[in-house]
């Protein structure tokens, strides 16, 4: 739930629409299932762009309960192909969201290949600046262990650098990732 609330917003915000539908004991795909798009979206509000996030929600829940019966453990076994490929169907559930689910959520080894990825492979000249989400997401899961520990700590460090050093203009001084550019600028 928390991968689609954060879409388009910042995680605080996801947070807070997670706090409020835990507080209604409604942190159950049973539960938000159930519920209409307009009590659901005032429940999530905080996160924004409430009746489109609960929409989504209620899709993704729904899909939960159909697809694996309600059972969060089976998307941990399911082949990953097809599970990814029905979570596409989902509407509203792109590749990050979709993904995110599938490592955070289901512990399978698939990589978050956010912004903050993108822009931290492109500038130290790994991948292409125009590279899109999949191109990048295929680069890190060919050269990093297949491991969704490894998966999830290295996405949680990138994007603590993307929000720490490299942003939009890059702040190399006193980044941890400076060793890598061997005294060259960052890619543009
Ligand atoms: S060293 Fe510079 S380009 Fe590399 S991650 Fe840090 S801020 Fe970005």
């Amino acid at each position: 739930m928390g991968a689609v609330l954060a879409q388009h917003t910042a995680w605080v915000n996801a947070a807070r629409a997670i706090t409020a539908l835990r507080a209604r004991r409604m942190l159950t795909p049973t539960r938000v299932g159930g519920l209409g798009i307009g009590s659901l979206g005032r429940v999530i509000r905080p996160a924004g762009t409430p009746r489109v996030k609960a929409r989504r929600l209620r899709a993704l829940t729904r899909w939960i309960l159909e697809r694996v019966d309600g059972r969060l453990d089976r998307m941990r076994t399911a082949p990953l192909g097809p599970l990814r490929a029905d979570l596409l169907e989902i509407p509203g559930l792109g590749p990050e969201t979709a993904d995110a689910i599938l490592l955070y959520a289901a512990g399978r080894p698939v990589f978050v290949a956010d912004a903050y990825a993108r822009r931290i492979l492109a500038r130290h000249r790994l991948i292409d600046p125009r590279a899109g989400y999949e191109e990048a997401r295929h680069w890190l899961e060919a050269h990093l262990p297949s491991d969704p520990d490894l998966f999830n700590e290295f996405h949680a460090l990138l994007v603590a650098v993307g929000k720490s050093h490299c942003r939009s203009r890059p702040r190399c001084e006193g980044c941890a990732l400076r060793f890598d550019l061997r005294g060259r600028r960052p890619a543009p």
